[in-house]
Protein backbone atom coordinates (compact mmCIF):
# COMPACT_ATOMS: atom_id res chain seq x y z
CA UNK A 1 0.00 0.00 0.00
CA UNK A 2 1.10 3.53 -0.64
CA UNK A 3 3.01 4.95 2.55
CA UNK A 4 2.51 8.69 1.50
CA UNK A 5 -1.21 9.80 1.72
CA UNK A 6 -2.66 12.69 1.91
CA UNK A 7 -6.22 12.86 2.48
CA UNK A 8 -8.63 15.96 0.88
CA UNK A 9 -11.80 17.12 1.40
CA UNK A 10 -14.18 19.63 3.92
CA UNK A 11 -14.82 19.67 7.14
CA UNK A 12 -16.95 16.66 8.46
CA UNK A 13 -16.17 14.56 5.91
CA UNK A 14 -14.63 12.21 8.47
CA UNK A 15 -10.94 12.46 7.41
CA UNK A 16 -9.87 12.66 10.56
CA UNK A 17 -12.11 9.28 11.99
CA UNK A 18 -10.89 7.64 9.03
CA UNK A 19 -6.91 8.68 9.23
CA UNK A 20 -7.12 6.75 12.69
CA UNK A 21 -8.68 3.72 11.64
CA UNK A 22 -6.36 3.59 8.39
CA UNK A 23 -3.44 4.39 10.65
CA UNK A 24 -3.95 1.96 13.27
CA UNK A 25 -4.47 -0.93 10.76
CA UNK A 26 -1.64 0.02 8.65
CA UNK A 27 1.30 1.81 11.22
CA UNK A 28 0.98 4.56 9.45
CA UNK A 29 2.11 8.32 11.40
CA UNK A 30 -1.44 9.86 11.37
CA UNK A 31 -0.66 14.15 11.14
CA UNK A 32 -3.52 15.97 12.09
CA UNK A 33 -2.86 19.55 11.78
CA UNK A 34 -5.98 20.36 13.54
CA UNK A 35 -5.35 17.75 16.00
CA UNK A 36 -1.83 19.34 16.77
CA UNK A 37 -2.96 22.77 16.92
CA UNK A 38 -5.71 21.40 19.68
CA UNK A 39 -3.03 19.79 21.49
CA UNK A 40 -1.01 23.59 21.57
CA UNK A 41 -4.23 25.23 22.40
CA UNK A 42 -4.57 22.73 25.02
CA UNK A 43 -0.98 23.04 26.66
CA UNK A 44 -1.38 26.73 26.57
CA UNK A 45 1.76 27.43 24.69
CA UNK A 46 2.61 30.62 22.56
CA UNK A 47 1.74 28.90 19.43
CA UNK A 48 -1.63 27.86 20.78
CA UNK A 49 -2.50 30.88 22.26
CA UNK A 50 -1.63 32.54 18.57
CA UNK A 51 -4.05 29.61 16.95
CA UNK A 52 -6.97 29.66 19.44
CA UNK A 53 -8.78 32.75 18.57
CA UNK A 54 -7.91 31.99 14.57
CA UNK A 55 -9.52 28.42 14.87
CA UNK A 56 -12.58 29.63 17.11
CA UNK A 57 -13.50 32.29 14.22
CA UNK A 58 -13.30 28.95 11.44
CA UNK A 59 -10.25 30.48 9.63
CA UNK A 60 -6.72 29.34 8.38
CA UNK A 61 -3.97 29.72 10.99
CA UNK A 62 -0.91 31.19 9.42
CA UNK A 63 0.89 29.25 6.61
CA UNK A 64 4.30 29.14 8.90
CA UNK A 65 2.97 27.98 12.04
CA UNK A 66 1.50 24.96 10.77
CA UNK A 67 4.40 24.54 8.01
CA UNK A 68 6.73 24.92 11.03
CA UNK A 69 4.37 21.95 12.68
CA UNK A 70 4.55 19.47 9.77
CA UNK A 71 8.04 19.93 8.63
CA UNK A 72 9.47 19.13 12.53
CA UNK A 73 7.01 15.48 12.47
CA UNK A 74 8.01 14.79 9.07
CA UNK A 75 11.58 15.62 9.24
CA UNK A 76 11.81 13.20 12.82
CA UNK A 77 9.81 10.28 11.11
CA UNK A 78 11.31 7.52 8.88
CA UNK A 79 8.84 5.35 7.89
CA UNK A 80 5.33 5.85 6.14
CA UNK A 81 2.78 8.68 6.72
CA UNK A 82 -1.01 10.09 6.17
CA UNK A 83 -1.50 14.07 6.41
CA UNK A 84 -5.02 14.83 7.38
CA UNK A 85 -6.26 18.68 7.31
CA UNK A 86 -2.88 19.75 5.55
CA UNK A 87 -2.33 21.36 2.59
CA UNK A 88 -5.38 23.44 3.04
CA UNK A 89 -4.10 26.27 0.50
CA UNK A 90 -2.03 26.28 -2.53
CA UNK A 91 0.89 28.23 -0.72
CA UNK A 92 0.93 25.12 2.02
CA UNK A 93 0.52 22.91 -0.70
CA UNK A 94 3.85 24.18 -2.81
CA UNK A 95 5.48 24.56 0.67
CA UNK A 96 4.94 20.62 1.20
CA UNK A 97 6.32 19.77 -2.03
CA UNK A 98 9.55 21.19 -1.33
CA UNK A 99 10.19 19.82 1.93
CA UNK A 100 8.94 16.59 0.62
CA UNK A 101 11.67 16.97 -2.35
CA UNK A 102 14.29 18.03 0.57
CA UNK A 103 13.08 14.93 2.69
CA UNK A 104 13.36 12.50 -0.51
CA UNK A 105 9.59 11.39 0.31
CA UNK A 106 7.22 12.33 -2.51
CA UNK A 107 3.68 12.21 -1.67
CA UNK A 108 2.01 9.08 -3.39
CA UNK A 109 -1.39 9.29 -2.90
CA UNK A 110 -4.04 11.73 -2.41
CA UNK A 111 -7.68 10.96 -1.33
CA UNK A 112 -10.76 12.90 -2.09
CA UNK A 113 -13.26 12.29 0.72
CA UNK A 114 -16.45 13.22 -1.19
CA UNK A 115 -19.83 14.58 0.21
CA UNK A 116 -22.65 17.58 0.29
CA UNK A 117 -22.85 20.38 2.38
CA UNK A 118 -26.10 19.17 4.16
CA UNK A 119 -24.29 16.21 5.70
CA UNK A 120 -21.43 17.87 6.65
CA UNK A 121 -23.15 20.46 8.76
CA UNK A 122 -25.48 18.00 10.26
CA UNK A 123 -22.69 16.19 11.32
CA UNK A 124 -20.70 19.04 12.63
CA UNK A 125 -23.00 19.94 14.32
CA UNK A 126 -23.40 16.91 16.73
CA UNK A 127 -20.01 16.46 17.18
CA UNK A 128 -20.07 19.72 19.22
CA UNK A 129 -16.28 20.63 19.19
CA UNK A 130 -15.05 24.63 19.91
CA UNK A 131 -15.67 25.17 16.72
CA UNK A 132 -18.39 23.36 15.24
CA UNK A 133 -21.74 26.31 16.22
CA UNK A 134 -23.77 26.82 13.11
CA UNK A 135 -22.01 30.40 11.90
CA UNK A 136 -18.86 29.14 12.23
CA UNK A 137 -19.29 25.69 10.29
CA UNK A 138 -20.49 27.96 7.37
CA UNK A 139 -17.58 29.80 7.27
CA UNK A 140 -14.91 26.98 7.31
CA UNK A 141 -16.76 25.73 4.58
CA UNK A 142 -16.34 28.53 2.20
CA UNK A 143 -12.54 28.99 3.65
CA UNK A 144 -12.73 25.39 2.07
CA UNK A 145 -14.81 26.20 -1.33
CA UNK A 146 -12.43 29.32 -1.88
CA UNK A 147 -9.01 28.52 -0.71
CA UNK A 148 -9.00 24.38 -0.08
CA UNK A 149 -10.97 22.79 -2.96
CA UNK A 150 -8.25 23.98 -5.24
CA UNK A 151 -5.99 21.41 -4.30
CA UNK A 152 -8.56 18.93 -5.86
CA UNK A 153 -7.54 19.77 -9.41
CA UNK A 154 -3.86 20.52 -8.46
CA UNK A 155 -3.35 17.03 -7.25
CA UNK A 156 -5.81 15.49 -10.18
CA UNK A 157 -3.07 17.02 -12.43
CA UNK A 158 -0.63 15.71 -10.89
CA UNK A 159 -2.02 11.93 -11.05
CA UNK A 160 -2.32 11.61 -7.67
CA UNK A 161 -6.18 11.98 -6.71
CA UNK A 162 -8.56 9.02 -5.83
CA UNK A 163 -12.30 9.84 -5.18
CA UNK A 164 -13.96 8.00 -2.62
CA UNK A 165 -17.54 8.86 -1.85
CA UNK A 166 -17.76 9.50 2.03
CA UNK A 167 -21.48 9.00 2.85
CA UNK A 168 -22.96 5.95 5.00
CA UNK A 169 -21.46 4.20 7.56
CA UNK A 170 -17.65 4.17 9.20
CA UNK A 171 -16.82 0.97 7.83
CA UNK A 172 -18.21 1.24 4.33
CA UNK A 173 -15.81 4.39 3.73
CA UNK A 174 -13.01 2.36 5.50
CA UNK A 175 -13.78 0.09 2.78
CA UNK A 176 -13.96 2.14 -0.56
CA UNK A 177 -10.58 3.82 0.95
CA UNK A 178 -8.76 0.65 1.17
CA UNK A 179 -9.86 -0.66 -2.15
CA UNK A 180 -8.94 3.11 -3.35
CA UNK A 181 -5.24 2.89 -1.95
CA UNK A 182 -2.80 1.49 -4.39
P1 LIG B 1 -12.13 20.30 10.24
O1 LIG B 1 -11.54 19.50 9.11
O2 LIG B 1 -13.33 19.68 10.83
O3 LIG B 1 -12.32 21.76 9.90
P2 LIG B 1 -9.55 20.36 11.61
O4 LIG B 1 -9.30 19.74 12.92
O5 LIG B 1 -8.83 19.82 10.43
O6 LIG B 1 -11.12 20.29 11.45
O7 LIG B 1 -9.22 21.93 11.67
C1 LIG B 1 -9.76 22.78 12.67
C2 LIG B 1 -9.18 24.20 12.53
O8 LIG B 1 -7.75 24.16 12.72
C3 LIG B 1 -9.36 24.84 11.14
O9 LIG B 1 -10.62 25.47 11.00
C4 LIG B 1 -8.19 25.85 11.15
O10 LIG B 1 -8.46 26.99 11.91
C5 LIG B 1 -7.08 25.09 11.88
N1 LIG B 1 -6.20 24.34 10.92
C6 LIG B 1 -6.06 22.99 10.84
N2 LIG B 1 -5.19 22.66 9.87
C7 LIG B 1 -4.78 23.82 9.31
C8 LIG B 1 -3.90 24.15 8.23
N3 LIG B 1 -3.27 23.22 7.52
N4 LIG B 1 -3.72 25.47 7.93
C9 LIG B 1 -4.33 26.42 8.63
N5 LIG B 1 -5.19 26.19 9.63
C10 LIG B 1 -5.42 24.91 9.98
Amino acid sequence: MSQRILFLGPPGAGKGTQAQLLCDSSGLLHLSTGDLLRAEVKAGTDLGLEAEAVMGRGELVSDDLVLAIVRSRLSSHAGGWLLDGFPRNLAQAEALETLLAELGQPLEQVVLLELDDSPLVERLLGRGRADDNETVIRHRLSVYAEQTAPLIEHYRQQGLLVNVEASGTVEAIASRISTALD
